[in-house]
């Protein structure tokens, strides 16, 4: 079928929105009515190229909408289906067979490979094929997915359009609190980088009964937002030296638990030398080949503290998503503060916004639901 799309023809260059033909959804996949689709970091790494995917290309890969079609060998979802888009991952491999699809063995392999899980294309422009993203590419009016990357979301009182960045950033802030440090009742926590991914965690801090929350950014209009949501605290890095002395003047020698979400050196080395004995810190952020000094005896070993890596928020999609639009309903979780909507043919001013700081979470909206 025609549908418009945005194209990415070379590294670093504008969107360009424009007919592609997409292919049928094969036996395992789902042809999605794309109504809305959030605008992530990791899109923007594709672009320019930091993460290699073959150009031109389609991105966007938090995309939600409406089933169309579904594939013969498709079993969990049909036609009509209101739908959040997310990752693929295989359900065969023993990550997957263990709970916990964000390690699935086929994670990188197809999420990254520019093609959907059979290795071959769906998109082509005058018979050149067209990179796929997330085996989703989801900016564009439709998507074809596996089943496995859709979680259908049964609440008919929520606009599906909104929900897309709940398939990554958002899952992914509020899952490394809930999935992955699992914080006990009035426990600390200290966020580093306020955007999309750090606001999630701090709704998610209060949510578990985090007592002290600190968020550090660098941006005033985000502290703000930060201390709408429910930071009990926040550090401007910009205008405090010693942040990681700061946290440990707050907390009465050190946090319990610390997330990086900016993937600055700095602050990376700030959410270790900010933690109490046995704490944890935790890192999601996209940090390339940089490499953060670690004294070992000092920094981890001696302090009895834990360094953990955490993948798109340790969560099961499909329980861990629909838990997050009921706290979303219960207004838990308003992650619907931090967005800004735009119409499909503005995703450049969308993704310069992001950049810029202006918006916190850019959702480009194809269609009506
Ligand atoms: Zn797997
Ligand atoms: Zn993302």
């Amino acid at each position: 079928m025609k549908m418009k799309a945005a194209v990415v023809w070379e590294k670093d260059g504008d969107f360009k929105l424009q007919d592609v033909e997409l292919a049928d959804p094969k036996a395992t996949e789902v042809l999605v009515r794309v109504v809305g689709a959030g605008v992530c970091h990791t899109d923007a790494t594709a672009r320019d190229q930091t993460i290699p995917i073959q150009l031109p290309g389609i991105f966007g890969h938090e995309g939600a909408g409406i089933v169309e079609k579904v594939g013969d060998a498709v079993r969990d979802v049909k036609v009509g289906d209101r739908v959040v888009l997310t990752f693929y991952t295989c359900g065969h491999c023993p990550t997957c067979r263990s709970g916990r699809p964000t390690g699935c063995d086929n994670y990188g392999p197809v999420n990254f490979s520019g093609r959907h899980s059979d290795f071959t294309h769906r998109h082509s422009v005058d018979g050149q094929e067209i990179s796929s993203f997330f085996a989703q590419s989801s900016f564009a009016e439709y998507a074809v997915v596996d089943e496995n990357a859709c979680v259908v979301i049964k609440d008919e009182d929520v606009d599906i359009g909104l929900l897309g960045p709940l398939g990554c950033g958002l899952m992914t802030g509020a899952g490394a609190v809930a999935n992955c440090m699992k914080p006990t009742v009035g426990s600390s926590i200290v966020v580093f980088g306020c955007g999309g991914v750090g606001l999630a965690a701090v709704m998610m801090a209060k949510v578990v009964g985090c007592s002290t929350i600190i968020g550090v950014d660098a941006v005033p209009s985000r502290l703000e937002m930060a201390k709408e949501l429910g930071c009990t605290h926040v550090i401007n890095g910009k205008e405090v030296e010693d942040i990681a002395g700061r946290i440990r003047e707050i907390t009465g020698g050190g946090a319990d638990y610390s997330l990086d979400t900016s993937a600055a050196i700095p602050l990376m080395t700030a959410a270790i030398n900010c933690l109490r004995v046995y704490g944890t810190a935790v890192v999601v952020g996209t940090s390339g080949d940089k490499v953060v000094p670690v004294v070992m005896q000092d920094m981890i070993m001696g302090k009895g503290r834990t360094l953990k890596g955490c993948i798109e928020g340790d969560a099961d999609p499909k329980t861990f998503i629909p838990t997050l639009v009921s706290l979303y309903k219960q207004g838990r979780f308003p992650f619907d503060k931090l967005i800004v909507e735009y119409p499909f043919e503005q995703i450049n001013q969308a993704f310069e916004d992001s950049k810029s700081g202006k918006t916190i979470k850019p959702v480009l909206r194809m269609a009506k639901a």
